[in-house]
């Protein structure tokens, strides 16, 4: 395995030890694939097209989201960086008028060489019988090296198509909702997650 000191390595212009003190400030723990999802922001911004102002799509809503969030000026609440869960490790950063963009994503035939990141990757041992410390270390050594890159081209209206519209008032709970979500807001037609709230009009 390649000897890689913590100093050598930048992610997107922080050390690593920087990043992997900014991922605990974040995420409350060293999640390795918020240390994948460094190494995955690094390397898009690293291959952008031209333009200024590019937001973020991310397809899986597991760690990558938060390495996005902490990396780019893109978040969930400004709109620049849209979750849309394929259920694949990969992200893509598009410029934001064009949708020229990159998308990086995990290869997995590029996992061999990397035993306990496949493990992780694939779910092949549950968590706690994974030694954490090893896959740290195959992660930071194997930086960049285990992704792929493609151009792609954003489809802006599909993007864009997930904007909510506009806002009513339930007549049930009286909340403000998306109107197209029907006659009463979706926690007023069962969706709401809470036990001790009977909807509708649980007041
Ligand atoms: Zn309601």
């Amino acid at each position: 395995m390649k000897k890689t000191t913590s100093s050598e390595i930048t992610i997107c212009g922080h050390t690593y030890d920087e990043y992997i003190e900014m991922v605990k400030a974040f995420h409350g723990h060293v999640a390795p694939g918020m240390v994948i999802g460094g190494f995955m922001v690094d390397l898009a911004n690293q291959n952008l097209p031209e333009g200024e102002f590019f937001d973020a799509i991310c397809e899986t809503r597991a760690c990558l989201p938060d390495a996005i969030q902490i990396l780019t000026p893109c978040t969930v609440g400004n709109g620049w960086l849209k979750v849309i869960n394929l259920g694949r490790f990969a992200l893509s950063l598009f410029e934001k008028y064009s949708g020229n963009g990159v998308r990086v994503y995990v290869d997995s035939r590029k996992l061999d060489d990397w035993p306990e990141l496949n493990t992780f990757f694939f779910k092949l041992k549950p968590k706690k019988e994974q030694d954490f410390e090893a896959l740290i270390n195959e992660v930071k050594c194997a930086g960049t090296s285990i992704f792929g890159v493609r151009e792609v081209k954003v489809d802006m209206y599909l993007v864009k198509s997930q904007h909510r519209g506009t806002f009513t008032v339930c007549p049930s709970c009286e909340e403000g909702y998306p109107g197209k979500d029907g006659e009463i807001c979706l926690g007023c037609q069962g969706k709401a997650p809470y036990l001790n709230c009977e909807a509708p009009g649980y007041q």
